[in-house]
């Protein structure tokens, strides 16, 4: 009989101003005036995951990955799996059908 244990790692790549808690407090506008740490904090996650060999799916923001394409290929060059994330991190309940298929087409 075969044992097989498997864990499962998800990462949303987004940066700490774009939660859907703090939504409230800084909108979208605002996102490009935000100091943008998500490269740094992904990049040290990529560092820790290697020296255990960990592999994960990265759920990336669109707006992230428009930004930091060399962070997409970072993470896709480590053997991880990259997934979307939307691209402006907009609860899918609340986005009408034009607008998700928007968000996915970006
Ligand atoms: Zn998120």
């Amino acid at each position: 009989m075969t044992d097989v244990r498997q864990n499962a790692l998800t990462i949303d790549v987004e940066d700490y101003f774009q939660v859907a808690a703090l939504a409230e407090a800084v909108s979208r506008d605002e996102w490009p005036t935000m100091e943008y740490r998500v490269e740094a904090n992904t990049e040290r996650l990529l560092e820790l995951f290697s020296e255990r060999d960990v592999k994960a799916t990265f759920f990336t923001l669109g707006w992230v990955a428009e930004r930091s394409p060399g962070l997409v290929r970072k993470i896709q060059q480590a053997g991880h799996e990259i997934a979307s994330h939307g691209y402006s991190h907009q609860l899918v309940y609340t986005q009408t059908p034009e607008v998700f298929r928007e968000e996915t087409h970006k």
